[in-house]
C-alpha cells in the first residue's frame, strides 16, 4: 500500500477541514489604516482581499471579472450570505444585489480604500453581517486598471492627497466614465458583461469632485430620476435620498447634491443628467438605483475615504430596512414599463422648477490676481455660510418616440450585434432571407463635434423622417423583440435620436456617405430627358430655381437635385439601416 494517499488525507484532517481562525482587527489593517495619506495600490487591494477570503472563506471570494485594456485583469469580489449559491443573480436568489465600482478614475480612490475597510468590518463584525441576510454586495476593488497602475503625485492638480493616485484615463487614455454605451475598452466589456450576470438593484460608482469649495466632505449625485420609471423614481426622490442624507448627515459628515453650477454655488446648483455613456446613467436604464458618489477633492483625504465609507455603510443599512419596499418599487416599475409605449430619449434642464435646499458653502470672493493683475476668485473659508439656494433637479422631455415591436438589425452590423449581446439582450435571427415591411429611418440632419472626443467624434441634435417600406434581409439578420427588460437599453442605443444611440458615437457614419455618383456631362441628357417625361417633378424644380438663389445658379446642385429624384439616385445615402417593426 501507498503511503502518499493515507498521509494526504490526515493532512486534510488536521489543516482542510478546519475553519480559518478568526482574525484581530489588526491582521486585517488596510494599507490606508496603516499608512499616512496612503491609498492601496492595484496588487495591494487584491492582496488584501484575498487575505479576508482566507480567514473568511464562506463569505468573501475575489475572482477576475474580465480583462482590462492594461492586459491586468479586473477583479470582482462577492460578500454574501452563503457564497455557494449566488455566483450571479441568476441562481433565483430573492436577495438584493449591490454593486460598487472604485477608481473608474483612478485618481480619484477614496472609495478603494473604503471599500476594503467596508468588507472587512462587514466579516469581522457580527451585527453588520447580518446585512448580508438579506443583499448580496458585488465590489470591483479598481476597475480602470490601467489608470491605477499609471501611479503618480502630480495628475490631480488641485486635489488634497493621497500622497500617490493614478490617473484618469485608462490603458488606451479613455475616460471610462464616458464608455457604457460605445464599450470602446475591454474595462466597459467586463463592467456590462459583469453588470449583466448580476443585475444589481443597487450600484454605487465613488469620485472625488473637482470645481467650488464648500462645506460639504460629500456630495452625491444620484442618477437623475425623471429617467426612472414612477415608482423607482417615488422611491428615490421622496425616501431613500432624503433618509440617506439625514443618516450620513448623523453619522457626522456633511453631505449634499452634487455640485454642479454655472459660477458659485450661491446662485444655485444644477441636477446632473447622467445619460448612459455614465455608469450611474447606464445602470439606472436597467431600473438601478444608481448613485455617483463625490468626495471633496479640498478635504483631507482620509476624511474623504470616511465619508465615502459612511454612505456606503449607510446605503447598506437603509437597503437592508427596506428591502421589500425597493423589490415593490422595483416590481412595478418593470410592470409599468413592459406596458409603456412611448419612451423619452433625451431631456433639457427646465429652469422653471427647482426645489428650494440648505446650502453650507464658503462665500465666493474676488480679489486682484498676482499673476495676471485680473479679479480673481476665492472661497473664503473665514466666511461660512449658510442659506437656501436652488436646485434645478428638473428636466423636460426634448425626444419621444413610440416603442416598436420590434427593432431588425443586419448581421454585418456586428458592433451593434455585439454589444447587445454582451447587454444580455435577447435576439431570434431570420431563418430564410424575407422582404419585410418596416419603417426606416432617413437621417435628414445632424451636428458633429469639432474635435474628437472620447476616440470619436460625436453627433448631437439628430433629425429623422420615418417611411414605411419593404426591406430585402437576410437569414441571420437579427429580431429584437422590445419586449423584454431591457427595453430601455434597446431604445436608448438603436434609435439614433437618443442622447447617447450608437449612431451618436459614429456606428453608422459609413451610412451617412454616398457611396455612387455621376458625371454630370453624361447625365445631363438623361436629366432633360427626365424633366421632360415628368412633367409635375418638372415644375418643382423650376419652383426651387425661383425660389432659390444659390440653387439657380449652381449646374452641380440642380443636377444632384435632380440624380437624387430619379430612378438613378442609389436610395441608401442617409438612410438608418436598422428597421423599426411597427406591427
Ligand atoms: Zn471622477
Amino acid at each position: 500500500m501507498k503511503l502518499w494517499p493515507l498521509f494526504s488525507f490526515c493532512v486534510i484532517i488536521l489543516f482542510g477541514c478546519s475553519s480559518p481562525k478568526k482574525p484581530s482587527i489588526e491582521d486585517l489593517n488596510t494599507p490606508f489604516e496603516l499608512k499616512e495619506n496612503y491609498s492601496a495600490t492595484y496588487e495591494e487591494s487584491i492582496e488584501y482581499y484575498k487575505k479576508l477570503q482566507d480567514f473568511f472563506p464562506k463569505n468573501i471570494s475575489i475572482e477576475e471579472a474580465g480583462e482590462s485594456d492594461a492586459g491586468k485583469p479586473i477583479y470582482k469580489v462577492v460578500l454574501a450570505e452563503k457564497l455557494t449559491s449566488p455566483k450571479t443573480k441568476k441562481d433565483g436568489s430573492d436577495k438584493l444585489v449591490m454593486l460598487i465600482n472604485n477608481a473608474i478614475h483612478a485618481g480619484e480612490p477614496c472609495g478603494v480604500d473604503a471599500s476594503m475597510m467596508l468588507a472587512r468590518d462587514i466579516l469581522m463584525d457580527d451585527e453588520k453581517r447580518k446585512l448580508l441576510e438579506e443583499i448580496t454586495l458585488v465590489i470591483i476593488p479598481i476597475y480602470n486598471v490601467g489608470g491605477a497602475l499609471r501611479r503618480n503625485s502630480t495628475t490631480r492638480a488641485n486635489q488634497n492627497g493621497p500622497a500617490e493616485y493614478g490617473f484618469r484615463g485608462n490603458a488606451q487614455n479613455l475616460d471610462l466614465n464616458r464608455d457604457f454605451i460605445k464599450m470602446d475598452s475591454k474595462n466597459a466589456r467586463t463592467f456590462v458583461r459583469l453588470f449583466s450576470d448580476w443585475m444589481p438593484d443597487i450600484f454605487v460608482d465613488t469620485h472625488t469632485s473637482n470645481g467650488a469649495d464648500y462645506q460639504y466632505t460629500l456630495t452625491l449625485l444620484p442618477t437623475f430620476h425623471e429617467k426612472l420609471p414612477k415608482p423607482l423614481d417615488d422611491f428615490l426622490r421622496l425616501k431613500m435620498l432624503p433618509s440617506l442624507y439625514k443618516q450620513v448627515d448623523e453619522a457626522g459628515w456633511l453631505v449634499c447634491p452634487y455640485v454642479m453650477s454655472y459660477g458659485t454655488p450661491d446662485k444655485g446648483i444644477l441636477g446632473f443628467y447622467d445619460s448612459p455613456r455614465y455608469s450611474s446613467g447606464y445602470a439606472s436604464l436597467f431600473n438601478c438605483l444608481s448613485f455617483t458618489t463625490e468626495a471633496h477633492m479640498l478635504k483631507p483625504f482620509a476624511d474623504r475615504v470616511n465619508s465615502t465609507y459612511t454612505f456606503l455603510d449607510e446605503l447598506l443599512k437603509f437597503s437592508f430596512e427596506n428591502k421589500s419596499e425597493i423589490k415593490k418599487a422595483k416590481a412595478e416599475s418593470e410592470e409599468l414599463l413592459a406596458n409603456q409605449q412611448e419612451f423619452v430619449l433625451d431631456w433639457e434642464l427646465d429652469f422653471s422648477r427647482f426645489d428650494s435646499i440648505p446650502f453650507k458653502g464658503y462665500e465666493a470672493k474676488y480679489k486682484t490676481s498676482e499673476i495676471t493683475g485680473k479679479q480673481r476668485l476665492y472661497y473664503d473659508r473665514e466666511a461660512p455660510f449658510e442659506k437656501k439656494i436652488a436646485y434645478f433637479n428638473y428636466y423636460s422631455p426634448t425626444v419621444k418616440v413610440t416603442k416598436p415591436k420590434a427593432y431588425i438589425i443586419p448581421q454585418g452590423l456586428r458592433r451593434v450585434v455585439n454589444r447587445m449581446k454582451d447587454n444580455n439582450v435577447q435576439f431570434s435571427q431570420l431563418k430564410k432571407d424575407s422582404l419585410i415591411d418596416v419603417e426606416l429611418y432617413e437621417v435628414l440632419s445632424f451636428e458633429t463635434a469639432k474635435k474628437p472626443y472620447e476616440g470619436h467624434i460625436p453627433h448631437s441634435k439628430v433629425e429623422v423622417k420615418s417611411s414605411k417600406v419593404k426591406k430585402q434581409f437576410y437569414a441571420g439578420d437579427y429580431l429584437v423583440l422590445t419586449n423584454q427588460s431591457n427595453v430601455r437599453y434597446i431604445l436608448e442605443t438603436l434609435d439614433p435620436q437618443a442622447k447617447d444611440a450608437f449612431f451618436v458615437w459614429n456606428f453608422f457614419d459609413s451610412f451617412m456617405q454616398r457611396k455612387e455618383y455621376f458625371s454630370g456631362y453624361v447625365f445631363e441628357d438623361y436629366a432633360a430627358q427626365f424633366l421632360r417625361e415628368n412633367p409635375a417633378f418638372q415644375k418643382e424644380f423650376e419652383e426651387k430655381k425661383d425660389a432659390d438663389t444659390s440653387f439657380a445658379n449652381s449646374a452641380s446642385k440642380q443636377l444632384m437635385f435632380i440624380y437624387e429624384n430619379s430612378p438613378l439616385a442609389e436610395g441608401t445615402n442617409n438612410v438608418y439601416p436598422i428597421g423599426r417593426i411597427l406591427n
